[in-house]
């Protein structure tokens, strides 16, 4: 394994490949401010870990050629597991995060959290055989989990949605024959937006994710915003509903009971002939030009318009980003949701922020899980605050 934190240098020699991908050395020096030789030294250092290769000469500005360092986004691998409450995912992926194995199973039928545990572990032996990568090639493996997880103290505390507390991840080390990470599931997938989703420069954004619960990540300033506690953007829980519909979090009224992908179907279900089992088939049967079926949809999207107006009151991002299935579907609700939120507002208008879907969609939880060992393994700064 590589090593970049006994070699400032050559971690940010590193890091600037990994993220421009391709530069001559006389490049390196300039953007780093290093000299030739330590370029030069680091480099094959690098060359030598296999992460990066000299790939021909550059035209000259005088004097010789410059060689081109290029990175090498096959030279190692992490997986990213979601654990969502109908199924866990498993994916391997290169260093740009591009996805090489991609394995769910279903876990209401699995008793206990060890056994959940203990099927990833398969999926992971099944990953590394069939794309025929050795362990030494992985740098880790992260999880993306539904509940408020404390990173430091390696736990998911709190989980309501799959009815688990205090479950700590230490135990599970022994699966897992490499670094493992935890974080929950929206901050995930705000780091991947961050990092290669919609939103690529550093700064303020809000991820909404919309799956059978609602979760919130927030970055600020380029770093995920988790609080004293870790609790941080549990907007999900915020009450919209005084005496509302009863949550399984203990409270009432909360803003995923009526805005949650599971709160859209299992609402439509009831007031409608016709019975839906996913979003594909929901929208399907909004596109029939039932009043009723419009009337249900319009009723949701002012539910989900009334939280990002809190969220935007609260924060004021640059970005918020609308994540999950249901940003697959923006064709039949994004114009609507704008004006829905926007609507006889004095505090701000439609340019003050950018409502945006996922570009990542499903994927962006388990992308940022993928994430979190490449951003140990490169010594990025710690992200969190
Ligand atoms: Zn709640």
């Amino acid at each position: 394994m590589f090593n970049v934190e006994k070699n400032r240098n050559k971690g940010r020699i590193l890091n600037l490949l990994y993220k421009k991908k391709k530069l001559t050395k006389q490049i390196i020096a300039k953007e780093l401010d290093v000299s030739i030789p330590t370029v030069i030294s680091n480099v094959n250092e690098l060359i030598k870990d296999e992460l990066v290769e000299e790939c021909g000469v550059a035209d000259s500005t005088g004097g010789r050629k410059p060689v081109i360092v290029r990175f090498l986004k096959n030279s190692r691998y992490a997986f990213g597991v979601d654990i969502n409450p109908e199924k866990a995912r498993v994916v391997l992926t290169n260093l740009d995060l591009e996805i090489k194995y991609d394995e769910e199973f279903l876990i209401d039928s699995l008793k206990d959290f060890k056994a959940i545990m203990e099927e990833i572990s398969e999926c992971v032996k099944r990953a590394l055989k069939a794309e025929n990568i050795k362990e030494d090639k992985i740098l880790g493996i992260g999880f993306s989990l539904p509940g408020t997880v404390n990173e430091e103290k390696f736990l998911l505390e709190i989980a309501p949605n799959i009815g688990i507390r205090n479950v700590n991840f230490k135990e599970f080390q022994n699966y897992f024959n490499m670094p493992m990470f935890i974080e929950n599931e929206a901050n995930a997938a705000a780091l991947a937006e961050l990092s290669v989703g919609i939103v690529k420069d550093d700064r303020n954004l809000v991820y909404i994710s919309v799956t059978s619960g609602v979760g919130t990540g927030i970055v600020v300033n380029g770093c995920l915003y988790k609080g004293k506690n870790k609790r941080a953007g549990e907007f999900g829980h915020m009450s919209i509903m005084p005496n509302g519909k009863r949550c399984k979090c203990g409270k009432t009224g909360c803003w995923e009971m009526y805005v949650s992908e599971k709160a859209l179907l299992k609402g439509f279900n009831e007031i409608s002939d016709k019975k839906v089992k996913n979003l594909s088939e929901f929208f399907k049967a909004l596109s029939s030009d039932n009043e009723k079926y419009k009337q249900y949809f319009d009723d949701y999207l002012n539910m989900l318009a009334v939280g990002i107006q809190n969220i935007e009151l609260t924060l004021d991002p640059h970005y918020i980003v609308l994540g999950g299935e249901i940003s697959k579907y923006e064709k039949y609700y994004m114009k609507e949701l704008k004006e829905k939120i926007f609507i006889e507002n004095s505090f701000y208008s439609k340019g003050d922020m950018k409502l945006l879907t996922s570009k990542l969609k499903k994927d962006s939880s388990v992308i940022g899980a993928a994430l979190l060992p490449i951003t140990s393994a490169f010594s990025i700064e710690e992200k969190i605050i």
